[in-house]
């Protein structure tokens, strides 16, 4: 099913979804389902699964010269949509990148996401490669996420790369695409941000789900602004619980956003991780309920892999 149909059953109640990573290469399923197995008492309607690109890595060889490689550390974002659909009989919901993807490999993409009776995507333009500053697409590729949609929504329509193809049949899928309510690191600002967001609707994105965010008001700012700026899709927020020390400083670099003070103060005060996670559970609660009482369509929450705090957070929730 489709996500705006979810939203449209759930009659203005709001319901848990979560993201997952695919593990390192050489674990196995296995560890996926250890990650979801004790979420599926919370009902989620659908589980989003990250696509994560190549890297490049540099090996130093026995002459000293350096080899450069390229590596993919996460692969099996189609595969674990297919096992999470078979096991659990919830929508999977991969994520789609423009980096790393020509056209080409993109409609290929959606062709076997297609066959695989997925009916949302996300997407997504990906960040620039760990070795660049700035993002740079793939040959024949898309530079900006609205292009990408517009690419699913013409396959939607039945359009495809090669326009001497017979027997074309639309594609239907229901395009999920990022907001940001602190702005996207390389916006010049949120105004300009939400102007880019409006494209990605207007190409055929029909709900956004935020980056995460640790101070309420900045989402709902951001969803006032997005609906003077004429957006009417639904927003989802997207919260992840902080669960280390080094988050404090990880966190507002790796994302561009800010924690609120008292967050701060909170996990200084703190001896070690346990504690550090157990504020982190205690926030995340607090934020949700906020958001529930608010009339989100979801809360839907960055996993990372680790499901015990998310299940501490959505047992006092859901
Ligand atoms: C919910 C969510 C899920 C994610 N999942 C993944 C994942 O699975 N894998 C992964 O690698 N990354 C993921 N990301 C990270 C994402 O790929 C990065 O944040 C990336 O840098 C931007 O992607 P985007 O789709 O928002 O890009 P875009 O919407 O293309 O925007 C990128 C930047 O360009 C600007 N911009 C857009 N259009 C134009 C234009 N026409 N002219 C000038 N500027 C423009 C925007 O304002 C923004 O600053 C996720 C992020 C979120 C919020």
């Amino acid at each position: 099913m489709k996500v705006t149909e979810h939203i449209a059953q759930a009659k203005g109640t709001t319901k848990f979804s979560f993201e997952i990573l695919p593990p390192l290469k050489g674990q196995n399923i296995n560890s996926i389902f250890e990650n979801i197995d004790p979420l599926m008492e919370f009902n989620p309607p659908f589980i989003d699964v990250t696509y994560h690109r190549e890297e490049y890595v540099y090996q130093e060889l026995k002459n000293g010269l350096l080899q450069k490689k390229v590596v993919r550390k996460r692969p099996g974002t189609v595969g674990i949509c297919a096992a999470i659909q078979n096991r659990y009989h919830v929508d999977a919901i991969p994520h789609i990148l423009c980096g790393g993807f020509s056209k080409e490999d993109t409609e290929n993409f959606l062709i076997d996401l297609g066959f695989l009776g997925i009916d949302n995507v996300m997407a997504l333009r990906g960040d620039a490669v760990k070795s660049e500053t700035y993002f740079t697409p793939e040959k024949e590729g898309h530079t900006y996420a609205s292009k990408l949609v517009e690419q699913i929504s013409a396959l939607n329509n039945g359009v495809y790369l090669d326009e001497e193809l017979q027997n074309k049949t639309p594609t239907d899928f229901c395009i999920g695409v990022a907001g940001y309510p602190e702005k996207h690191m390389e916006a010049p600002s949120l105004d300009s941000d939400i102007h880019f967001l409006k494209k990605k609707i207007e190409k055929g994105a029909t709900y956004i789900v935020t980056q995460m965010f640790f101070d309420n008001t900045k989402f709902f700012q951001f969803v006032e602004k997005c609906r003077a700026a004429g957006i009417t899709v639904p927003i989802i927020p997207g919260l992840k619980p902080i669960a280390t020390k080094k988050q404090l400083n990880l966190i507002p670099h790796r994302f561009s956003l800010e924690l609120p003070d008292a967050l701060i103060m909170a996990i200084v005060k703190c001896k070690d991780n346990t504690q550090v996670r157990q504020v982190g559970i205690d926030w995340c609660i607090a934020q949700s309920k906020e958001l529930v009482a608010a009339g989100v369509p979801f809360v839907h929450y960055y996993s990372m892999g680790k499901s015990d705090n998310i299940k501490a957070i959505a047992s006092q929730i859901f």
